[in-house]
């Protein structure tokens, strides 16, 4: 997201200073207008100088960083039938501090929690079995169709945001993202509307290699 992308690389070194072998890195999923503010879909020339930094940082420390797919290697308008499928709720438990558990990374919300019910209870239960029976159908509930994990083209900057068009729209009023088709929207929903910004330019001082926006030092520790 906008608020922590730039700390990437500096994550990297620190990864390498704890023993971490590899760091895999997500697109924030956006489910709402607030969080979408944050999306990286406005800061794509940022996004995916970030993630070339860490990745590069990475090969220098020994830590491997998996990164998505950047936006430069994406298309702003690519549509169409679906490139992949999600098995994630079939076979993918993640489990939170307090007990949530999760079949994703993604954006499904918990679907029970580990103190409260045994794992078979939340395995079977019969929201999750409903999740597995649509999953990659037109029937996927939203927060999927927003996910760019599954379901659709992966290959369509903005997956990860809701009302994509919507966002793409003031992101082109923006000047951040290329023209897009819905000039009517453009002018419907501009950017004052939904009150958003572009990326402040990455600052750097020469010697330093100090990112001024950040106070982030990139440097390794050997
Ligand atoms: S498509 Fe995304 S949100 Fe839906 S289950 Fe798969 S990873 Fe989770």
């Amino acid at each position: 997201m906008k608020a922590n992308i730039k700390e990437l690389p500096a994550l990297t070194v620190m990864a390498a200073d704890l023993g971490v072998q590899a760091i895999r890195v997500i697109y924030m999923m956006a489910h709402n207008e607030e969080l979408a503010k944050q999306s990286l879909y406005f800061c794509q020339e940022q996004s995916d100088a970030y993630m070339a930094k860490a990745v590069a940082m990475g090969e220098k420390v020994g830590v491997e960083v998996k990164v998505p797919g950047l936006f430069r290697d994406t298309d702003e308008t690519a549509q169409g039938e679906p490139q992949s499928s999600c098995a994630g709720p079939g076979h993918f438990l993640g489990v939170e501090h307090n007990g949530d558990a999760k079949i994703c990374c993604g954006g499904a919300p918990p679907f029970g929690n580990l103190n409260t019910m045994s794992f078979r209870e939340f395995w079977s239960n019969k929201k999750l079995r409903n999740l597995r029976r649509v999953i990659n159908t037109p029937d996927q509930p939203t927060y999927c169709k927003n996910c760019y994990h599954g379901g659709h083209n992966l290959k369509r900057r903005g997956k990860h945001i809701p009302r994509e068009a919507d966002y793409r729209a003031a992101a082109a009023a923006l000047g951040v993202a290329g023209p897009v088709e819905e000039s009517a929207h453009a002018t419907a929903i501009g950017p004052k509307v939904l009150r958003l910004e572009r990326c402040a330019p990455e600052r750097r001082t020469a010697k330093s290699g100090k990112d001024q926006g950040s106070n982030l030092t990139l440097s390794t520790s050997s």
